[in-house]
């Protein structure tokens, strides 16, 4: 029996990076409003097991769930190997479940991320197993049935009325092709009215003739079609609204009604979506198509069209602007720390700000005074290996000499503490070992749990944790709480060892881990200054309706130093 749930496949097309991720977070939003259960899935066709060994610069940030998920590629769940089978932890997954979490106000297990490497890791694993005796082991139907296997049994599991599935890339990727399968099998497996598809094209805009241009969608289309899957939907992105020849033309063209091509323009906020979709009749449509009446409709402040609405205006009005400095080193791509400029963002807008982000690539050349003059707050971003940590280092000096508000997240926290040792307790040299494994001052080390760990790929601390705070520090006061859960992903930590000393000169250790082993936060102890590092990642819990406590003190902070700054300087 299939389960009584309906799928939404959303395929990408023309080229990748055009906003997939926030078109199936928002048909989410859709179902919704109209009272269903939603959840998502996201197919990501490359070989990597989970995207933690990605690089930030070329597919964005991790986004990191609370629970770790070990994932066992052999076992289902009855067989008798179970007990000695080897499993790999999973936590870091797409950046899209960031979106999708934010939009939907629901938590994803770390399984909803599918991966070639999972599904083809399970399949040969499993071919040496024997569970495939005597028979010739092939993409179809051994690897598809293992991708319709999960989708179904998420849908089950969960008892959920709609599951949206966003393929990564794009149609005509190779790559890609045993999901869009495993998608035109599902489409004629399961009932009529029970599946749709989505795609999600580009109009470009042809600046020579100063026209919109259908053609690369159409081709698009045609590439799913040859596929075997006639799309129902076709959402466009473009720079300005789609223009009424063009929409009639792509209807023509793709075989899809007028009323089913769907604009999407560049917006103010993303959030704004959910809204342009339903001003477009997009909700009714989806649910037409899939047979879906609406149900009770929710009064959740997440779950209501009119709290949404609101919502949505408080990101749009146009408000002060408070400039936060973000010294990193991952700039190639403006996803890379988007969890934190989401954070950034809810928390400015909850206090009548609008953040203004100042990205600021560290480098040699760089002057980081002249960067960081004109900011009302510094954020130090997360990161890994030797390059541009000096110049984050100084970035932390700069905080503290100037008392610049200033929020170190994980990396950011731990150069926190290396700049405050060199300076503070004279330890020239002082450092991580990660970046110096010969300082003569590691203050900051290898965690404990790690130092016989060889394997890369979900081996570090990973997921939500629980933090006992300190009473009467900044952290207590911005949480309220002596003890919180949120996310981690590390490998090194504080190293306690010089905190004795640090605390003398004006250090405070604000959380520890339940063990008390484990330093979670520190903060200088100043009653003007707000500067505070965490080990762990306050940005995953973000959502645009509820701001992460962490963030909203931080930015306190900074519109408190606005004004002083602003008054001197007049900018
Ligand atoms: N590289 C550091 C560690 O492994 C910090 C990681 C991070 O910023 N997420 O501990």
């Amino acid at each position: 029996m299939p389960p009584d749930c309906k799928f939404v496949f959303v395929t990408g097309g023309v080229m990748s990076g055009i906003g997939k991720g926030v078109v199936t977070a928002s048909l989410g939003k859709l179902f919704q409003f109209r009272g269903f259960k939603v959840s998502v899935v996201k197919i990501d066709p490359y070989l990597n097991v989970d995207p933690g060994t990605l690089n930030p610069i070329e597919h964005g940030e991790c986004f990191i769930t609370e629970e770790v998920w070990d994932f066992k590629p052999v076992i289902e769940t009855d067989s008798k190997f179970e007990s000695d089978e080897k499993s790999y932890r999973i936590s870091e997954i797409d950046q899209d479940f960031g979106t999708y979490c934010r939009f939907l106000g629901i938590e994803m297990h770390p399984s909803h991320n599918i991966t070639s490497g999972q599904i083809y890791l399970s399949t040969i694993l499993r071919e040496r197993r024997g569970k495939f005796l005597g028979r010739t082991v092939q993409i179809i139907p051994h690897c598809t049935n293992m991708i319709k296997e999960r989708l179904l049994s998420i849908a089950k599991e969960e008892d959920l009325d709609v599951l949206l599935i966003e393929c990564g890339g794009t149609v005509g990727d190779l790559e890609s092709g045993i999901f869009l399968e495993a998608f035109r099998q599902l489409k004629l497996e399961l009932p009529k009215r029970h599946t749709i598809c989505v795609h999600v094209t580009l109009v470009l805009y042809s600046e020579a003739i100063g026209q919109q241009k259908s053609k690369p969608s159409q081709h698009s289309v045609k590439m799913l079609q040859s596929a075997g899957i006639q799309p129902d939907v076709l959402v466009c992105r473009s720079k300005k609204a789609l223009a009424e020849d063009i929409r009639n033309k792509l209807s023509m063209f793709s075989s899809i009604p007028k009323e089913a091509v769907i604009s999407n323009p560049d917006l103010e906020s993303v959030y704004e979506l959910p809204i342009l979709f339903e001003q477009q009749k997009l909700g009714d449509l989806v649910c037409e198509m899939l047979d879906l009446k609406a149900k009770l409709v929710s009064f959740s402040k997440v779950n209501n069209y009119s709290e949404w609405l609101v919502m949505v205006n408080m990101f749009k009005i146009d408000k002060p602007v408070i400039r936060i400095g973000m010294p990193g080193k991952y700039f190639n791509i403006s996803d890379s720390y988007i969890s934190i400029n989401d954070a950034l963002t809810h928390a400015a807008a909850h206090q009548g700000y609008k953040a203004e982000l100042k990205m600021i690539n560290i480098s040699e050349e760089i002057d980081i005074e002249e960067q960081l003059h004109d900011c009302d707050g510094i954020l130090l971003t997360p990161g890994f290996g030797v390059r541009a940590v000096e110049g984050m280092i100084k970035c932390a000096q700069y905080a503290m000499e100037n008392r610049v508000p200033f929020l170190g997240i994980c990396f950011g926290a731990q150069l926190f503490y290396v700049s405050f040792c060199r300076k503070y307790l004279g330890l020239e040299g002082a450092n991580s070992t990660e970046i110096d494994p010969d300082t003569p001052f590691p203050v900051v080390d290898m965690l404990e749990e790690q130092k016989n760990i060889t394997e890369k790929g979900g081996t570090m601390r990973l997921g939500g944790q629980k933090i006992i705070i300190q009473k009467g520090t900044k952290l207590h006061a911005a949480y309220e709480k002596t003890e919180i859960m949120e996310r981690f992903r590390h490998r090194y930590h504080i190293n306690s060892n010089y905190m004795e000393d640090a605390e003398k000169k004006g250090l405070i250790v604000s959380s520890r881990d339940e063990t008390g082993q484990i330093i979670n936060s520190i903060e200088l102890d100043r009653e003007d200054h707000w500067m505070v590092g965490t080990q762990f990642h306050p940005e995953f819990k973000s959502r645009p309706y509820k701001p992460s406590k962490c963030y909203m003190a931080f930015i306190k902070a900074c519109i408190e130093n606005r004004y002083l700054l602003r008054k001197s300087t007049d900018i």
